[in-house]
């Protein structure tokens, strides 16, 4: 009893007598595909595998593979120059349309024929060769093995491919695509035939999911950045002219191919991949479609749905007025004690747990600014069970403290590793490795302060 699996199964064993869509038969050897073929995988952000049906069936990448090699023309040129050559608007027309922007040819976006042929063509190398094995040393990183070119569907698809080659030559007089139009588009021909199963694209979705690091065998292939972009244009423009409705009712970056493979995306949850030759109109799998959406309503994976806010962040919210929690340890005389209980207001202690995204460092700065003090005061921070900070947060987070500080707050941070990192020039911020020796701090600077109510 396994439940993801049982689930996936359910799903191949329902859906398996669909059988509306055709295989695709432009490209010949694609013709012989099993039409019965349906394998299911997905692949969590722990790495561990799920699958059902025919998951270890290998048929050909085709255009799953233009996110993949969009990403490598990403991390080679970076965003700005990539963006220069191809799009990100959806084109709301086939795969295979002739559809360039005016004037200058450049396709809309790197999931239509146009614009990965493009993007192919922009991967670093020597020439046709070290590109292409570039290429294919990506995918196989994403897939996490070593990947081939089933070279009887290449020589079919590089015998009748005239539209992509008549493509790529309008491309080239428009001044989109440089180079030698063969050897490009031969390129992006063998770059569509690398052999993948169900599995290799579960692995490949779970990467970008995962943020660019493959969770299977802990690569990181490709950098956060450049996983965030390529899943935002799968987004919208992953699924051809049905991506609007894709997103609608699934709302998952996804891919499909024309051999039958679909990926879609569940950032930061898992890659999920589906084999099922049949095509609809617009070139997506049929049976890949419907399980996906299943998938997505079953397991409540809608990106648009708020994200549930089930985890306590602020464990602890008070000022040292109050008895208990803001104190330290430290045994004090009787003077000591009554002058505290009558400062301790200015001694603020909030304590957090967990990781900190936006909402939670919103919470925790706004339990801080409903109980600091009129005078200066010490902000304490129980940071120990914290155990991640988003980048943004982090620095949210430092922005707002480093202002209490201008204020003429001190900083007191107990956390056992240095996060947030200090903010360069704010007047008093100290870091204590627990609780007890930032309270007890703390409480030795307000002695020290208000030592003149004792002399006097
Ligand atoms: N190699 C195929 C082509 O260029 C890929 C198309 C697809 O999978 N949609 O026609």
């Amino acid at each position: 009893m396994e439940p993801v699996t049982d689930a996936l199964e359910e799903i191949c064993r329902r859906l398996a007598g669909v059988a509306d869509g055709a295989v695709a038969d432009y490209i010949p050897q694609l013709a012989l595909a099993d039409p019965a073929a349906f394998g299911l995988a997905l692949v969590s952000m722990d790495g561990h595998r799920y699958q059902a049906g025919d998951a270890h069936t290998p048929f050909t990448i085709q255009s799953v593979s233009k996110p993949f090699v969009y990403a490598l023309a990403l991390a080679d040129l970076g965003p700005d120059a990539v963006a220069a050559r191809v799009g990100a608007e959806p084109s709301g027309e086939a795969f295979n349309a002739i559809s360039l922007e005016p004037g200058t040819g450049r396709p809309a976006n790197p999931m239509v024929n146009a614009g990965a042929i493009v993007a192919t063509s922009l991967v670093r190398g020597a020439d046709a060769g070290e590109r292409f094995e570039r290429i294919r040393a990506c995918l196989s990183a994403f897939a996490g093995r070593a990947l081939d070119v089933d070279e009887e569907v290449y020589a079919s698809e590089a015998a009748t491919g005239d539209r992509n080659r008549a493509l790529a030559y309008l491309m080239r007089a428009a001044g989109a695509l440089d180079g030698d139009v063969g050897e490009e588009v031969d390129t992006y021909f063998r770059q569509c035939s690398v052999r993948v199963t169900a599995c290799d694209l579960a692995a490949m979705a779970a990467t970008l999911a995962h943020g660019g690091a493959n969770p299977v065998t802990g690569e990181q292939v490709v950098t956060e950045d450049v996983a965030t972009r390529v899943m935002a244009v799968m987004a919208t423009c992953g699924m051809y002219d049905r991506a609007g409705t894709w997103l609608l009712d699934v709302g998952l970056p996804a891919k499909s191919g024309v051999a039958g493979g679909l990926i879609a995306v569940s950032p930061a949850r898992f890659g999920i991949a589906v084999y099922s030759p049949p095509l609809d109109e617009a070139g997506n799998p049929v049976r890949g479609v419907r399980a996906l959406t299943e998938v997505s309503r079953r397991f409540g994976l809608h990106m648009m749905r708020p994200a549930g806010r089930h985890a306590v962040t602020v464990t602890e919210a008070t000022t040292g007025r109050k008895a208990g929690a803001a104190w330290s340890e430290r045994v004090r005389g009787p003077e000591e004690d009554e002058r505290l209980a009558a400062e301790g207001h200015r001694i603020v202690l909030v304590a957090a747990q967990g990781g900190l995204e936006f909402t939670e460092t919103e919470q925790i700065l706004h339990a801080v600014d409903i109980r600091v003090p009129e005078q200066p005061g010490w902000i304490v921070l129980d940071l120990t069970r914290v155990t991640a900070i988003a980048q943004g947060s982090a620095m949210m987070l430092g922005a707002a403290l480093a202002a209490f500080a201008r204020q003429g707050h001190h900083i007191v941070i107990a956390a056992q590793r240095d996060f947030p990192a200090p903010v360069p020039d704010t007047p008093s911020w100290h870091t204590f490795p627990n609780r007890e020796a930032a309270l007890a701090w703390s409480e030795e600077q307000l002695l020290q302060e208000t030592a003149h109510f004792r002399d006097a």
